[in-house]
């Protein structure tokens, strides 16, 4: 008997929407050709690198805990304890999965799936091929790391983010191709883990989706905690040696220098994994490998969906995928979501100062013709990051002069990606900057900084 769903892909958008059809009562498979569940968010992506992140926040309180009066002698990094709780917390959210599909009585298939046509599918498991059929599929095959020309990662020097966490020890320097949220979230955990890291990015600047004032600030904290930033950068013959990795980059200046790393990280971008799934078999049209889908994430053939990374034109972010995957589902079961509005999805970079941002960038909203007003506070003002001894970042709100509608908000500072949910739940209500002005938030808090900076939209911001 057909399903009435199968998902290929178990990353956040794949697994996401199983749960969803199966709470919709729908007769529900996916497939998976790893083995285990969760997709590069939970395996080599989102979870793993965030645990990363937490312990060398951890390892940053002891460094500086004589500042608070607590002396540590001798604190001690152990990275295989380390990286065995990143372990841990992967295999638990997988079970997690797990468990999660037998709730929501969702089939879990495992091996690589292949589209035949009419709703066919053929997965090659380890019990061999076998022919699934379904009246919905929805495609959430994900990404994976795009290579230089030329060039394979190894799990020893060059690496991609699958090869990284997996490292036994701490290599001594790193060299970080691309400065995007992925390499920037690299160069911040293992700067803090002790390594010498140099970042090379070939556009003007740091992580270059951002407003230009964040990519700024954290490029000049970056260079403030001893980590070398060079953008305007190109990379050029790699070369592997024994034990290291040479390159010759072209600095912004023009100048060429030669430079040895101990690794080498490659972060330039994630394409999508659309080859050998069949779709020669369907009407899905392609654009550049990504998967063009309508409102509904409708592909071009009838009853085949696409979600997540494969698609075109939204942020390869897992809560994209997922949010993707309920607009899919609500479709398949007549239960229609608002399409996906590119302009509320939140942005988050895990670095140390983190960034959280929704909306148009200044440059953005200033280019579509808005009569911009804008509004900054820096944590600088905010006695909760004083208390933190956090005081780098700001935030900004973009606005437009005529109505107060609040076109973008943008935080570089502590815990910037948790406190931007204030400003994506403001605008998804369509609230305006007098709203925000209103808002009462508590003291002390980091999210002051938040109501302040639309207070310092109209000039009113009182602690600055
Ligand atoms: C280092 C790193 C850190 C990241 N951190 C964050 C973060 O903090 N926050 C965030 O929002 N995003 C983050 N991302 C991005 C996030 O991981 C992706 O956007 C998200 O995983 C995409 O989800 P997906 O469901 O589209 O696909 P994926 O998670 O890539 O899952 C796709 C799944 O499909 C399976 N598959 C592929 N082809 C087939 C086939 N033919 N048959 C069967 N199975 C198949 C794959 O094995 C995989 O399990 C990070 C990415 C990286 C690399």
């Amino acid at each position: 008997m057909a399903y009435d769903v199968v998902v290929i892909g178990s990353g956040p958008g794949g697994y996401s929407a199983a749960v969803r059809a199966g709470q919709y009562g729908l007769k529900t498979a996916l497939i998976e050709k790893q083995p285990r569940l969760g997709g590069t968010c939970l395996l080599v992506g989102c979870i793993p690198t965030k645990t990363l992140l937490h312990t060398a926040d951890v390892w940053d309180y002891f460094k500086h805990a004589s500042e608070n009066g607590i002396e540590c002698k001798d604190p001690q990094l152990n990275y295989p304890q380390v990286l065995d709780r990143k372990n841990k917390i992967v295999t638990k959210h997988s079970k997690g999965i797990e468990f999660l599909m037998r709730k929501n009585k969702v089939d879990v298939i495992k091996g690589f799936a292949r589209l035949l046509g009419g709703g066919r599918i053929e997965v090659d498991g380890e019990k061999g091929k076998q022919t699934v059929e379904a009246k919905n599929i929805i495609l959430a095959t994900g990404s994976e790391a795009r290579m230089l020309p030329g060039l394979q990662p190894d799990a020893k020097l060059i690496l991609t983010n699958i090869e990284i966490l997996d490292l036994t020890s701490v290599p001594s320097t790193l060299g970080i191709i691309g400065a995007g949220a992925v390499g920037m979230e690299f160069a911040s955990i293992y700067n803090r883990f002790g390594s010498k890291v140099t970042v090379l990015e070939m556009l003007p600047r740091v992580v270059p989706a951002e407003d230009e004032e964040v990519s700024k600030e954290l490029e000049k904290y970056f260079k403030k905690t001893g980590i070398r930033v060079e953008t305007g950068a190109k990379a050029e013959n790699i070369r592997r040696n024994e034990s290291s990795v040479s390159l010759t980059v072209t600095l912004a200046n023009g100048n060429k220098e030669e430079m040895e790393f101990e690794k080498l990280l490659i972060a330039v971008g994630r394409r999508p994994n659309t080859e050998n799934l069949g779709l020669e078999n369907t009407k899905v049209e392609l654009d550049r490998g990504f998967v063009k889908v309508d409102g509904r994430q409708r592909t071009g053939e009838p009853g085949v969906y696409a979600i997540g990374d494969i698609v075109g034109g939204t942020p390869q972010l897992a809560h994209v995928a997922t949010a993707e995957g309920m607009v899919a589902v609500g479709d398949i079961a007549g239960k229609p979501r608002p399409p996906i509005n590119r302009n509320r999805i939140p942005g988050a970079t895990y670095t140390e100062p983190g960034i959280g941002s929704v909306g148009l960038t200044e440059a953005q909203a200033r280019a579509q013709g808005f009569q911009v007003k804008v509004g900054k506070f820096p944590f600088a003002g905010d006695s909760k990051a004083t208390i933190l001894g956090m005081h780098e970042g700001f935030v900004k709100v973009v606005s437009d002069a005529k109505h107060g509608e609040i076109l973008g908000v943008h935080i570089i500072g502590p815990e910037a990606f948790e406190l931007i949910g204030e400003a994506v739940a403001a605008m998804e209500a369509e609230a305006t900057v007098d709203t925000l002005m209103h808002t009462i938030h508590a003291h002390p808090t980091l999210y002051e900084a938040v109501g302040e900076a639309f207070n310092a939209v109209e000039g009113l911001a009182i602690n600055i």
